[in-house]
């Protein structure tokens, strides 16, 4: 399949999701809660690969006086964004930016804090460290969801599975370290719990699937996409004590 053809259908199946990967809620406050921004501060903020903004819109919500600009490669989920803040109340001050978390174009230290959840993947977490840092002003805080192993050693299935897709996934000691190292301070850790995975995530999309399907015409490549986010949730169900998300919360040394 082609890549074009592929985002295409990508997008298609996740821009109906409340969220376009594992997340909930609870877990944005939880860690904004350890991130202790100044709320009643006009903070200036970034989401990057925020989807179609569950996360934006709960900052929004928690920081009323907080500017906003939520960033994705992909222009039709801010275009849902953009409409959920508007219904939100909250779509002044919600800017939205198509462009690459590879080249963003923040002004340097401009930022108090960035918040990217389920995406820096995208670009591999030290090289999203490296490059997102210069846009935080000193004492600035990062907020990211990471893919992390829980225990060591985790079973040659799962593990063989992830280090072809991502091959950067560690356990938490060995994020923080990296954290460490990229110029940042650990302010506090959790991980995602199973729910925050199935009910938020996997289970939506498999009631989606029938009717993507449909709309495809049954067509190969879309069910291609549809085995693929089963084998997915199939392999996480399965191996859900091993990993999850880690959220890491961190400021800028
Ligand atoms: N934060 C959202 C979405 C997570 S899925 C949530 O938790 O629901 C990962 C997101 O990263 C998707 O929205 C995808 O479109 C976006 N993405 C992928 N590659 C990107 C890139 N290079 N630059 C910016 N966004 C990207």
């Amino acid at each position: 399949m082609d890549e074009q053809t592929m985002f295409a259908l990508l997008v298609d199946l996740h821009r109906e999701g409340e969220r376009q990967g594992p997340g909930s809620t609870d877990d944005t406050l939880r860690a904004l809660d350890l991130a202790r921004p100044d709320d009643t501060a006009e903070l200036a903020v970034a989401d990057i690969g925020c989807g179609t903004g569950a996360s934006t819109l709960t900052l929004a919500g928690a920081l009323p006086r907080a500017r906003i600009t939520a960033v994705d490669l992909f222009p039709e989920f801010l275009g849902i964004l953009t409409q959920n803040a508007r219904t939100a109340g909250c779509g002044d001050r919600i800017e939205t930016r198509a462009e690459s978390m590879d080249a963003l174009t923040f002004a340097t230290e401009s930022l108090d804090l960035i918040w990217s959840e389920g995406a820096i993947y995208n670009i591999g977490f030290a090289t999203g460290l490296a490059a997102w840092r210069p846009f935080l002003k000193a004492g600035g805080v990062l907020a990211v969801s990471e893919i992390t192993w829980l225990h060591p050693d985790p079973p040659a299935e799962i593990r063989d599975h992830w280090n072809a897709e991502y091959p950067e996934i560690a356990t938490a000691a060995e994020k923080i370290a990296i954290l460490e190292r990229s110029g940042f301070d650990l302010l506090g850790y959790f991980t995602l719990p199973p729910s925050s995975w199935i009910d938020r995530y996997y289970l939506p999309i498999q009631q989606r699937i029938p009717a993507f399907l449909d709309r495809h015409g049954r067509s190969p490549e879309a069910r291609a996409l549809a085995e693929m986010e089963h084998q997915e949730y199939d392999l996480y169900t399965r191996y859900q004590d091993w990993l999850s998300y880690g959220f890491y919360i961190a400021r800028r040394r």
